[in-house]
Order: C-alpha cells, then structure tokens, then sequence
C-alpha cells in the first residue's frame, strides 16, 4: 500500500453503547491512512441490530468522534452512511447471489442439524445444498462455500492467512424473513462505498474469509485488510465495558483533553519512531504506516493517559487552561454556588493549578477553598494533620499572620521561623495550616493559596481549626 494512492476507508461503529477508546483508535487509524493518502473517509453507523440499538448511542458516537477531529470526509457525500438505509440494497445483493448460484434456500432447524451432526457446535453439513428449495417464509439463505482450493486473507497487520475452503461453513446469509445478517450488509455497504482499505478489530477476523467470499461472489475485488490487535487492561485481560473505563465520553468528561487522547490513543499498538511519544497530530497521520502496526495486544496504561494529558494541559497557553477548566468550575462538578465564584479569584491561582494538574476535573477540588464559605470537611486529612503540636503551630500562625505583610514570600518565611521553633520542617509546619486554611493536605502551593484567599478569611479559618481542637 503506497502513501501516494488516495484510498477509500472507512469506520463503521455499531451504536450499540457508548464510545469505547478501541473504536476511537480504529477510526483515528482510519483518517490517518486517509489522510497521508489524500482519500475519503466515510463514517458508515452499522445500525441494523435494532433490537440493540438506539438513536442517543449514535449522536454520543458521532459527537465523540467530532471531539476527536473525526468526521465523514468524503467530497461525494456529507454523511454519515446508515447501514438501515441500504437494506434494499442488501435484499438485492442475496438475490443475486442466490440467482448466480452462490447461495441456496436452506430450512434446516437448529434442532435437525444438531441430530444429524451429533453437536451443537459443529458448522453447517450442508444438507440443504443440493435440495433446489425455493423461497418461501422461514427459509435463510446460504452462501455455497466452496468445496476446494482455499482462501488467502492477506493483511497489512498480520500478513497472509489460509484458509481451507472446506473448512468455511455454508453460512446464512438472508434470514427467513429475507433480510440481510451483517456479514453480506457490512460486504455489500463496503462495496457500494467503494471502500479499499478495511481497518478494523481483531474481533472480525473470523469474518474475513466469508466476506472476502462474498466480495469474489459479488464480482468484486476484496479490499485490503487490516485487522487490530485487542486492547487489554493492566491484567491483560480484554478491556470490557463491565469492567473497566472504555468510554471516550468519560474521559472527555473527566477533563482528558481531546488531543492527549488522540495522540496516546494512536500509539496503542503503534509507535512513532527515535523514541518519541507527544507529538502533534498531523506528525502522527505523517508518520504513521499501517504495517508497523503491532500484532500483540495493545495495554490501555492509564497512568501513562494521565501522565500525557498533563504534558498536554502544560502546553496551553493561559487562556486555553481559563477555557478548559471552565465546565469543571460550575455544578455538577463544583460545589459552590454560581454567587460564591469569583473567577478574578480563580484567575489568580489558575497558573499554579496549570502545573500541577494531570486532570481537568481535579481542578474543582484545588481551588473549592476559595469559594466555599468554609473548607470542605475530611476527616482524613484532618486526623493526618492534626497531630500533637498542631494546636501551638495554628496558634502561632495565627498571631503572627495578623500583622504578617501579606504576600507568599514572607508568609513562607513567617511559618518557616515558627516550624524552627517547635523543631519542625516547613513541609511539616504547613500541614496543620493547609487543612485549616484549605481542608484538604494537597492541593495548590500554599502560601500562594493564602495570598489568594486573603488575611481576613484565613485568620477565621485558623480560629476555626483552634477552636475545633
Ligand atoms: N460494526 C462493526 C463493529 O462495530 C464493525 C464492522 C467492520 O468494521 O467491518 O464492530
């Protein structure tokens, strides 16, 4: 497959649930191969399985995807495709099929076939191959496999797989009501879209050899395939959505900024070359070949996510960060009124926050002393805190901060000299009067805090935490 060729590829999510990060990295995989080719992306929602379904699973998923940069890219049609408009279409490519003689009507029940085979699990024997049945209602049909010879599967990935011909069941392609199953629908929306290049899950190799099947029969020339390996956990157990976070949507909503997931999500199973990781997006598409893509399962590592999307936060410029921290500074995510923020208040320390954060949302939590009318309660980190000696450090503080100039600088060098005094490091003297001041034993430097908050509520604060003691 050479760069200069514009191909035709595609993504075809099933809304059958939210968005998971897999999906997200076969669609970026996609607009990468067609975008350093100068093709077409088409965005196709495969959304026959009605039973499984629903229309707000495929708004999340186009709305997901346009977070990401991802959206049908094709100069002949806006789109997005929807599978369920082309089920004439299906219809039409089973009977062609059938009139070619490429299928056959079959009326074996599952019963009869699992008498005659003695299994419930072996594939289909055939029976009804040679029976001449015509349609009638409850009857699927079936593709004839061939008997002989065998089928090359050749994959950019995995490179070429054989398959016996014998060994590929006679599989149903039209149910009894005369609808086409995915297999021929995803077969028949892939050649109508003129599609090339198909980059998809490993989950959908079992279906190659019978597609590829299809496309011959259909008197079309397969297209290239390339099948990605599965994403797995810290446990090397398969992501799943009962166990472990896989929806894009919740990370954007944490606070993941859409450009850390892209990049971390184009190196899950793929990587950039001279050992280097955080790189722009069209660096990514330039670099990126298909065939370096790695056959082994790919680890979703969190803490690596988390540690990209702090690099990413670092990079914004002031007024990104002000931006991006906005939806976290209102409910549900904040726990002060809309009359208690001040955001004047919020861009003071907004910079130190900038630094530290490897989450948006833990923006709330950082900076909630300022606008709470008290700090938040954790008894936690209030019994961490409060050790013996805590109560003559508060007071301490508390005399001198009243006559204090009010600026980080000499507030640090106030509490350094009390901490000498009781034998104490800063880092140990501030304790008390962070969990005091702000409820909590991290958060933003703190003498940059109080500066913030100001003399008057921090000595209430501190008569609070006295009193409380
Ligand atoms: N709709 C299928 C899925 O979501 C994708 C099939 C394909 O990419 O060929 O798993």
């Amino acid at each position: 497959m050479s760069a200069a060729t514009p191909v035709r590829v595609r993504f075809a999510p099933s809304p059958t649930g939210m968005f998971h990060v897999g999906g997200a990295r076969s669609a970026l995989y996609n607009w990468a191969v067609a975008r350093q080719s100068g093709g077409v992306f088409v965005l196709r929602v495969e959304d026959t399985d009605a039973a499984r379904n629903k229309p707000e699973w495929t708004d999340g998923i186009i709305n997901a995807l346009a977070a990401i940069g991802i959206h049908q890219d094709d100069p002949t049609f806006e789109g997005p495709y929807f599978q369920s408009h082309n089920a004439e279409r299906h219809r039409e490519a089973a009977a062609q099929l059938r009139a070619s003689g490429h299928a056959y009507y079959c009326d074996c029940t599952r019963e009869q076939l699992t008498a005659r085979t003695g299994s419930e699990h072996l594939g289909y024997d055939g029976f009804c191959r040679d029976r001449g049945l015509t349609y009638a209602e409850g009857r699927a049909l079936r593709f004839r496999t061939p008997d002989e010879g065998e089928t090359v599967v050749k994959d950019v990935v995995r490179g070429d797989t054989v398959f016996p011909n014998k060994a590929i069941e006679d599989f149903v392609i039209a149910r009894g009501d005369g609808s086409a199953v995915f297999l021929l629908a995803n077969v028949v929306d892939d050649l109508d879209e003129k599609i090339t290049e198909v980059i998809r899950g490993e989950e959908h190799l079992s279906n190659t050899p019978k597609q590829q099947l299809l496309w011959e029969a259909l008197g079309a020339t397969p297209p290239v395939w390339a099948h990605l390996s599965v994403i797995v956990n810290e446990k090397r157990q398969k992501l799943s959505k009962r166990r472990d976070k896989v929806a894009l949507e919740d990370y954007l909503a944490e606070g993941f900024l859409p450009e850390a997931m892209v990049n971390y999500l184009m190196l899950l199973g793929w990587a950039p070359g001279e050992d280097e990781e955080i790189l722009p997006f069209e660096e990514l598409v330039r670099r990126f070949r298909i065939e370096d893509v790695n056959t082994s399962p790919a680890f979703f590592d969190i803490k690596k996510l988390t540690a990209f999307n702090g690099e990413y936060i670092r990079a914004l410029s002031p007024e990104q960060f002000l931006a991006a921290c906005a939806p976290y500074l209102t409910a549900p995510y904040a726990n002060w009124t809309p009359e208690q923020f001040d955001q004047a208040l919020f861009e003071t320390v907004a910079p130190l926050a900038q630094t530290r954060l490897a989450v948006l949302s833990e923006i709330t939590a950082n900076v909630d002393f300022l606008f709470l009318d008290q700090p938040v309660e954790d008894e936690a980190s209030w019994s961490k805190a409060m050790k013996p000696g805590a109560d003559a450090i508060l007071r301490d503080a508390r005399s001198a901060y009243e006559t204090a100039e009010w600026a980080a600088e000499p507030l640090k060098e106030t509490l350094l000299a009390i901490g000498e005094q009781h034998g104490l490091k800063l880092g140990k003297a501030q304790a008390p009067v962070r969990v005091a001041v702000t409820g909590r034993t991290v958060g933003l430097p703190l003498f940059e805090s109080l500066e913030a908050l100001g003399r008057d509520r921090v000595l209430a604060r501190l008569d609070a935490a006295i009193a409380k003691l």
